[in-house]
């Protein structure tokens, strides 16, 4: 099969051909049709992530068909069946975390695209027990990107608990996804986007948001919480001085430059700054519940699986208009 494969940190994937795997005990073969292309993949491709499997397929937004079935595979999947395969690939299911729900922390986790292979391929295997079910409203195109950007800024959305007043760093793909379920429950959304990105304030504005401006700006009112999508630490800081007392700071990414200090004032009146790290079975079950509800609008722009870099760089550069999405089998 083919596949796009990163040899070393640094350098530019590889178009190979790569024998097929086989499905073990309890996995999915899958046909992949569509993968998104997130974030996270350039921070592995540009080796800010500490010790990615090597060689190593990149991809964790994956969406396409059950080819096989290893044996012992759970039975919520059979031949034909269309499986999203997000960024979670197993868990060990008995350290202290995931006993406590909290599969997102466990100890020996192994990540899709990162430390497993992943979705920059013609197939993928993938643990069953990991995999969800995709609502039937969208195409798989329009869907891959919930995979990452939906879910783990579901999560981040999530920890900001009741806030009237969200605050929204950085209005890239997860924002956009989040700013719509926000809105459907009818928060007051504040955007803040690079210092003069008038086009971007503008979109969040016309999506709903109660304010935009740039992330150099106070908002009009105090924030109840705040979600940090952009991956630079000055923004912390920043955010928390934009909070009301008790406020709450997320910060979504895997990623992130160093958070300059700040005094201790800012953080008295029990403010609070956390992150967010990975996603659980239960976000996705919950997320993709509500996303064809609202419905969550997503924004594509599909490359073949042999433009991989292409998309990396257009990405890594900002010239990307919308999420780009690998499509296989296109020209
Ligand atoms: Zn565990
Ligand atoms: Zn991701």
């Amino acid at each position: 099969m083919r596949a796009m494969v990163l040899d070393k940190s640094g350098q530019s994937l590889q178009l190979r051909d790569v024998p097929r795997p086989k499905p073990g005990r309890g996995q999915l073969l899958v046909r992949v049709s569509a993968c998104a292309v997130c974030r996270t993949d350039l921070h592995v491709v540009d080796g800010e992530l500490p010790n990615p499997k090597l060689p190593l397929i990149p991809g964790h937004q994956i969406v396409g068909r059950v080819e096989d079935i290893g044996e012992e595979a759970e039975s919520k999947f059979k031949i034909g069946d269309r499986v999203g395969i997000p960024w979670l690939g197993w868990t060990d299911g008995e350290c202290v975390y995931c006993q406590s729900n909290r599969e997102n922390l466990c100890d020996h986790a192994l990540f899709t695209g990162y430390t497993i292979d992943g979705g920059y391929a013609e197939f993928t295997v993938a643990d069953a027990r990991f995999c969800f079910h995709l609502p039937d409203r969208y195409n798989d195109v329009a869907v891959a990107p919930l995979l990452c950007a939906g879910l783990i800024g579901y999560r981040s959305y999530r920890k900001t608990g009741g806030a009237r007043r969200l605050g929204i760093y950085g209005f890239g793909n997860a924002a956009h996804l989040i700013a719509q379920i926000a809105l459907y429950e009818g928060r007051d959304l504040f955007v803040f986007t690079r210092p003069g990105d008038i086009a971007m304030q503008q979109a969040a504005k016309k999506l709903g948001a109660a304010w935009a401006g740039g992330s150099d700006e106070m908002p009009p009112e105090k924030l109840d919480a705040a979600i940090i999508f952009a991956s630079v630490g000055a923004l912390v800081p920043a955010a928390l001085r934009a909070l009301a007392k008790g406020g709450i700071v997320v910060c979504g990414g895997i990623h992130m430059s160093d958070i300059p200090s700040f005094p201790y004032a800012d953080l008295w009146e029990e403010r609070v700054i956390t992150s967010v790290a990975n996603l659980t079975r239960r976000d996705g079950d919950e997320f993709f519940e509500i996303a064809p509800r609202v419905p969550v609008q997503t924004r594509t722009e599909t490359f073949s699986l042999e433009q991989a870099n292409t998309a990396l760089d257009r990405f890594r550069t900002g010239e990307l208009k919308a999420t780009a999405v690998l499509v296989m089998g296109a020209e």
